[in-house]
């Protein structure tokens, strides 16, 4: 399983990765937040964040 976090003192709160995101959702308000369990490990919304606040863990 992968799971994405997001580094609230990084993100901009762009949007950038909500719209990148085929598995899972994020919800943009002061920063990023995950919600949903569908992550694919894809790394879309990793390379596309302009900020580099996304992380993502293998377990
Ligand atoms: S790695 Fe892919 S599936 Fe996972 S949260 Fe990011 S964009 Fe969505
Ligand atoms: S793409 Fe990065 S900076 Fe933009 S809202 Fe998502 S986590 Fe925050």
């Amino acid at each position: 399983m992968y799971m994405v976090s997001v580094d609230a003192e990084k993100c901009v709160a762009c949007g950038e990765c909500a719209g990148a995101c085929p598995g899972s959702v994020f919800v943009v308000n002061e920063h990023a937040e995950l919600t949903g369990n569908e992550c694919m490990g894809c790394q879309s919304c990793i390379l596309i964040c302009p900020a580099e606040a996304i992380t993502l863990s293998e377990f």
